[in-house]
């Protein structure tokens, strides 16, 4: 049954609907950039400003390669200039997957009669934050099926759980959940609950593409899935991630309809959403990617760098749906977060399986490496792995916005906060050589900072993390 608009609490003019399929195409098809044009709206994006649908649309029809590159090293330079080394490590773990939805792409949909469904238990887990603990892990995303088990009491509770799991030095700081789309009273109850981010994909944001990949339940509600986030904001989740399934419809299209929703909130909210994630489709049980829209790795990449340069200070998900070797380019665009050690089959942490087997999980990934072997990978490559999660804590929400926006926020906060977990990291988890690795790199983090409070301040605190203290931050 497909649900009916009116049957939602649609609280003013910023439920409605913001999708303008015609706008998009437009742009789309009636812009024709030259070289200058492009060389302008980067130099637009390296001056810290965000760029309009059409500026994005210029980016999105430079085919030439020379062009391609050009966008590229911006989204490069934005990176080193803005951000500098952090890349912060998350894990998902998914909690149940049964679904009333048929979503094609899918391996949980409901006519995917192979599919095993499993819900983890409290005391399952319990066992599976205590693995993800054992192995480093601060900050999670709990992921779960469309169905009516999944409610927001049932939702609430998996996160208090997880809460108050603490194993060793170990515990989990920052809770962020993937869930279908809920009421605004059900999305309170998640709020109370402590959640970080609330994360939810359009998957595509074109409406005839969305009829025919989503068959049946809640789901196939196109409008009842956009406006999901509205109503989280209504129940005060300011903190909230937006996405696309790349591989349903035209990725220009879909990269464009991404920055008409980011307009969309810092119009209705003034604040644009916290993360964005593009996921690329896999195959999954009884699924095999349609080769009509599938996205190249250059075209992939490309899509990343104009997402970065068009919204500069919006954090940047990259998951383990991508093969090492892709997710080393595109965190060099300034991708902000990635998971590590990423098992997907419910209760594969406690088992420390390291097989997939696609009829017991979502879809296939193609980096499976440990959270150790990343952080490894990481630091040769001189990035600065970090585990933070003080602004949430503190209540400076925004976070990426205040990176961005406030002159000094990353000095004052990010780069030290990413030093005292990784200290943590390496003191609790890491072997002898990934130590002397991380040392190094965190020597050389202090040896770039100006002397002042802050350093010397930072020098103490990392002095009393070696003396056994935890969660120490700025
Ligand atoms: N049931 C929730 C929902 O649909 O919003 C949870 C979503 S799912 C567990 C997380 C995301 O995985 C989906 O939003 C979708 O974008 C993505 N996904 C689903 N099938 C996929 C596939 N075959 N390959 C890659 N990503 C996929
Ligand atoms: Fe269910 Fe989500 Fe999979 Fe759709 S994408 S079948 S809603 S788990």
């Amino acid at each position: 049954m497909i649900y009916q608009p009116q049957q939602y609490a649609i609280a003013d003019e910023r439920m409605k609907p913001f999708i303008d399929e015609q706008e998009i195409q437009r742009f789309l098809e009636n812009t024709h950039p030259t070289k200058e044009r492009v060389r302008e709206v980067i130099a637009k994006s390296l001056d810290k400003n965000r760029l309009s649908l059409e500026e994005t649309a210029v980016l999105i029809n430079a085919t030439d390669p020379e062009l391609i590159e050009e966008i590229k090293q911006g989204a490069k330079t934005l990176k080193e200039k803005v951000y500098g080394k952090r890349i912060v490590l998350f894990a998902p773990l998914y909690v149940g997957n049964f679904c009333t939805n048929n979503c094609k792409y899918c391996g949980f949909r409901t006519t995917n009669r192979k599919q095993v469904r499993t819900t983890l238990s409290d005391e399952q887990l319990v066992k599976e934050v205590e693995a993800l603990e054992e192995n480093g892990q601060k900050r999670l995303i709990l992921v779960y099926g469309e169905h009516p088990k999944y409610n927001a009491e049932f939702i609430a509770n998996s996160v208090r759980t997880v809460y108050k799991v603490k194993k060793g030095n170990g515990e989990i700081r920052r809770v962020n959940i993937n869930a279908a789309p809920m009421e605004i009273d059900d999305f309170r109850t998640v709020h109370e609950a402590g959640i970080g981010t609330y994360q939810i994909f359009q998957e595509t944001y074109h409406h005839e593409t969305y009829q025919s990949v989503h068959l049946a339940g809640k789901k196939a509600d196109y409008n009842y899935r956009l406006t999901a986030l509205d109503r989280a904001q209504e129940a005060g989740i300011d903190d909230v991630g937006i996405g696309a399934l790349f591989g349903l419809y035209d990725w220009r299209f879909e990269l464009l309809a991404l920055i008409r929703h980011v307009n969309h909130f810092e119009a209705c909210y003034n604040v644009g959403p916290h993360t964005i994630s593009f996921p690329r489709i896999k195959d999954a049980s009884e699924f095999a990617i349609v080769d009509k829209w599938r996205v190249s790795d250059g075209d992939f990449t490309r899509l990343v760098a104009i997402l970065r340069l068009a919204v500069p200070y919006t954090g940047l998900i990259l998951t383990a749906r991508e093969p090492m070797e892709i997710r080393s380019e595109i965190m060099s665009f300034g991708v902000s977060q990635i998971d590590g050690g990423t098992k997907i089959e419910m209760g594969a942490y406690s088992k420390k399986e390291d097989n997939q087997d696609l009829d017991k999980e979502q879809f296939k990934i193609n980096d499976n490496r440990s959270l150790g072997d990343i952080i490894d990978e990481l630091l040769d490559k001189d990035y600065l792995p970090s585990f933070c999660t003080a602004c949430y804590r503190a209540g400076r929400t925004g976070e990426h916005f205040m990176e961005f926006s406030v002159p000094g926020f990353i000095k004052k906060y990010c780069t030290p906060n990413a030093m005292l977990t990784l200290a943590e990291y390496l003191e609790d988890y890491a072997t002898l050589d990934v130590k002397a690795k991380g040392e190094r790199v965190i020597a050389k983090n202090l040896a770039e900072m100006e002397e002042g409070m802050i350093k010397q301040s930072l020098i103490e605190r990392l002095d009393k993390v070696k003396a056994g203290e935890r969660d120490l931050y700025f």
